[in-house]
């Protein structure tokens, strides 16, 4: 399996054992009892920004990382307060993002 494949899988076991922690997760998140996880598809990230734009909570900076085609990535902020509203994986053009809750 490729790496992009390996980390959905690790990505969707995390996300499963979340939701078997709290019987109704949503309301977990809204206690905040559970962050949601937004994950990035970072080689596919052409740091165009868009997501910095959309994020109404300035959760997601452009890093110093650099992908393998040489564009810095979209991550998010240290001190990140997403509510996994998943504006950034809509606006993105290149579906990097994915937004697990
Ligand atoms: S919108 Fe997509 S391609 Fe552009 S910086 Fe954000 S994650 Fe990267
Ligand atoms: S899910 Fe919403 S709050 Fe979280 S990083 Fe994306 S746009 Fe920002």
């Amino acid at each position: 399996m490729d790496i992009e494949g390996d980390i959905r899988d690790r990505d969707s076991q995390l996300f499963h054992a979340d939701r078997q922690k709290f019987r109704n997760p949503k309301s977990a998140i809204n206690r905040g009892l559970v962050m949601p996880k937004v994950v990035f598809q970072e080689e596919r990230c052409k740091g165009c920004g868009l997501c910095v734009l959309a994020c109404p909570k300035k959760s997601i900076v452009i890093g110093d990382k650099l992908n393998n085609q040489g564009f810095t990535v979209a991550c998010l902020a240290p001190d990140d307060q997403c509510t996994g509203c998943a504006l950034c994986a809509e606006m993105c053009p290149d579906v990097v993002i994915e937004v697990w809750k």
